[in-house]
């Protein structure tokens, strides 16, 4: 989750009407087709493969009220993600995610936090009681590729900060029985877990605050492993990463990051934590945030931090306490700034893809857009990619660079299967000698 920049309508559609990429094996060749967000793109061999492709989004960030009156993800509406926004992009399934912001470790806080991430699982679990005939909880990777199978979408939970665990490990319990399958040890700012890579002043962080994991971080991390719940390092310090990987049985997941060497913000991984990840068998899900994809312009930055000042919105505090109607203006104000200074784009994204596989090969890398299933949010998002109904655009670009259908399918969803499956294998293994664990 990223701070969120809300718009209307018709503002989110001004600025995702994007030029269709060019068709596979004709590079260079100009745009030919326009395609507004969620309308159906137009029918291309690189659209056939991706719908023939299995594919996954690791990182979705839903609202409190996810499948209510007021955001109904049955219904159309300008969220990034929606039903038919997934049947259109061929997207079969999706980590929907409880994202918590760090606030105050007291026991109040925490069990706000805690009750906010429920609120939001509830959520994900309404929404497949209301459409069951075309979404259903996945806790397993057979349970995806058995609900895909029969045409349906596949709805999985992540819960983004341990923070929300309130530092008693026996909440883990109640989030395992939710659906959760990862946990995203911190969000930025320093939780009783670990360090994050973006320390939050505000809260009294220092630059590190455990030199990486904790103790207890250490404790939830062999935990998980033996309840099969991925540990995801998106958001972590290099410390905490790396400390991770040595720490769990499993290999580890980013649901959402990038390469450092390609966009040097500290939220992306450096090609040293790349070859960690890689060689105990872990995955990192690209994010499609533009600011990780390509540094904004200085400039760029110093208008957004402008437009944040003038609606109040000058820390973590102020945007965890902002009400919907600052947002959606910040969001208005914001869209002008897109205007004058576009995006990252389909492209840069790709990069990203190529500069891991190039590093590490073709079986650590995957797709965790971080767009908001929250309405008129348009926070993660590139150009060419501005919601799932776009999906294909990045398996378009893919093709066109070489990349084969197998290639396709391992960055889609197969290496993040594969994942899913030896994070179960632990578990299974610890069960059968706890003492191992
Ligand atoms: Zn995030």
């Amino acid at each position: 989750m990223h701070l969120r920049l809300r718009c209307t309508a018709s503002l989110l559609a001004a600025f995702t009407i994007v030029p269709a990429p060019a068709a596979p094996g004709v590079p260079g060749q100009p745009p030919t087709t326009e395609t507004v967000s969620g309308a159906p793109l137009p029918a291309s061999p690189a659209r056939e493969l991706h719908c023939a492709t299995l594919t996954i989004d690791s990182h979705i960030d839903v609202p409190a009220n996810f499948a209510t009156a007021e955001v109904d993800p049955g219904a159309d509406s300008d969220a990034q993600l929606t039903l038919r926004k997934m049947d259109e992009g061929c997207l079969d399934a999706v980590f929907l995610v409880a994202a918590v912001g760090q606030d105050e470790r007291s026991p109040e806080h925490y069990r706000r936090a805690a009750d906010n991430a429920l609120k939001m699982m509830a959520g994900i679990q309404r929404m497949t009681q209301q459409y069951p005939e075309r979404i259903e909880l996945a806790r397993t990777a057979d349970d995806i590729v058995r609900i895909a199978g029969t045409g349906r979408h596949a709805a999985l939970i992540g819960l983004e900060n341990g923070y929300a665990l309130g530092g008693n490990l026996e909440q883990l319990r109640t989030f395992f029985d939710m659906g959760v399958r990862y946990i995203t040890l911190t969000h930025s700012g320093h939780n009783a877990l670990a360090d994050s890579s973006v320390p939050i002043e505000e809260l009294g962080d220092a630059e590190e605050e455990h030199a990486g994991l904790s103790g207890l971080g250490r404790e939830l991390i062999a935990r998980m492993n033996c309840m099969g719940i991925m540990v995801d390092v998106s958001h972590v310090s290099k410390k905490t990463m790396l400390q991770a990987i040595g720490t769990s049985r499993a290999p580890v997941i980013a649901s959402h990051s990038a390469a450092r060497s390609v966009a040097n913000s500290p939220r992306n991984m450096d090609d040293e934590q790349l070859q960690r990840l890689a060689q105990r068998g872990g995955v990192v899900q690209v994010v499609g945030y533009s600011h990780y994809i390509r540094l904004n312009d200085p400039a760029k930055e110093r208008a957004i931090a402008q437009v944040g000042e003038a609606l109040g919105l000058t820390g973590p505090m102020a945007w965890a306490r902002a009400s919907n109607a600052t947002l959606v203006e910040y969001g208005h104000r914001l869209v002008a700034l897109d205007r004058q200074w576009p995006r990252a784009n389909v492209a840069d994204y790709v990069d990203h893809i190529e500069h891991i596989v190039d590093l590490v090969g073709i079986d650590h890398v995957g797709v965790g857009s971080d767009f908001y299933a929250g309405g008129g949010a348009a926070s993660g998002g590139l150009q060419g990619w501005m919601d799932v109904a776009q999906n294909p655009h990045i398996t378009a670009e893919l093709l066109r660079r070489g990349y084969s259908a197998g290639d396709i399918g391992k960055i889609w969803g197969g290496n993040l299967l594969r994942v899913m499956r030896e994070t179960a294998q632990v578990a299974r293994a610890c069960a059968q000698s706890p003492q191992g664990s």
